[in-house]
């Protein structure tokens, strides 16, 4: 039961719905390239691993 998550491209609403925005039928698109995605949440461990360390030496 894995369903992705959409928005449009027009309106910039959420949607299930992977063709059309049921709101004023603009083309939906996935939120996130993967690419970008990975990079994001690389740098993001890097700095949640730093505050964590941080913490510790507290
Ligand atoms: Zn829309």
């Amino acid at each position: 039961m894995t369903k992705s998550i959409f928005f449009c491209s027009k309106c910039k609403a959420y949607t299930l719905n992977d063709k059309t925005c049921p709101i004023c039928e603009g083309r939906v698109v996935s939120p996130q390239p993967a690419r970008f995605s990975i990079e994001k949440e690389k740098k993001y461990s890097i700095y949640r691993r730093k505050l964590l360390k941080e913490e510790m030496e507290n």
